[in-house]
């Protein structure tokens, strides 16, 4: 589903990424772990189009994601859908209009069928009762809820993921992780960064490692967290475990 090529992104005489490679296949879940200042939010930033690598390439559904194939590039991301840290929900705007927005000015869908959909989602992340209220009115974990419902309005094929929970607190971590969990289970493909260990182990497919924008350590979660081979690896989650 997504394959990034030999990578690199140099931001002044800094390599955030150096020469960095991955796959992601179609339903998997894969956590990008790392230190602060590894290149995480770089990598996922380059998948979306929202950095520009120096170097190599990035094949979204077999063919190759690169602005300067304007068409083609903005049609492939459509199919992405990403939530940030910040839940960027527009402020003047009910969590229906921040639903159907995207799904009426970018995509042409009328309305009324704009709004069913955005019903399906909301009730899938259990805010139905909350479309005519505006995101100020929300706790921080139920707008992070109703980003990630926005994003599914748009029927994307993968959802990248930069550290959804790190800006919660702690007892709205787990409904967010919960509506990530389920996701995945119907078979999303997923890039989550996320300093949340305890969901990396048990919803993961596969963890990538960073540090110094390279790739350390890559392995399927389970084997990661109970065997990590570098010892960068074994030091990074000794301090966070
Ligand atoms: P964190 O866990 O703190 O979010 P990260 O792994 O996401 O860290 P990145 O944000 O990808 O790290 O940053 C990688 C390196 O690139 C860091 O040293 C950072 O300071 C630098 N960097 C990132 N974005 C920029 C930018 N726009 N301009 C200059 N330097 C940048
Ligand atoms: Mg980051």
């Amino acid at each position: 589903m997504i394959k990034v090529e030999h990578i690199s992104k140099q931001f002044g005489s800094l390599k955030a990424l150096d020469d960095v490679s991955l796959e992601v296949s179609k339903g998997e879940i894969v956590c990008l772990l790392g230190p602060s200042g590894s290149g995480k939010s770089t990598l996922i930033r380059a998948i979306n189009g929202l950095e520009t690598p120096e170097n190599g390439k990035i094949y979204f559904e077999g063919e190759e994601y690169d602005k300067k194939n304007a068409t083609k590039y903005h049609q492939q991301r459509l199919k992405m859908g990403f939530v940030f840290q910040h839940f960027n929900l527009f402020p003047n705007m009910t969590v229906l209009e921040n639903l159907t927005l995207a799904q009426i000015r970018v995509k042409k869908i009328d309305e009324k069928q704009a709004e069913e959909t955005a019903m399906r989602y909301l009730t899938r992340v259990g805010l139905a009762e909350k479309r005519d209220e505006y995101p100020n009115k929300l706790s921080g974990g139920q707008k992070q809820r109703v980003a990630i419902a926005r994003s599914l309005c748009m029927n994307p094929d993968i959802m990248l993921f930069d550290e959804p929970t790190s800006a919660l607190d702690p007892e709205m971590v787990e409904e967010v992780l919960e509506v990530m969990q389920s996701l995945g289970k119907e078979g999303m493909t997923m890039i989550i960064v996320t300093h949340e260990m305890g969901f990396a182990r048990t919803v993961a497919d596969r963890v990538v490692f960073l540090e110094d924008g390279h790739i350390v350590e890559e392995n399927e979660a389970k084997a990661f967290f109970s065997h990590p081979q570098s010892e960068r690896a074994q030091l990074f989650l000794s301090k966070v475990m």
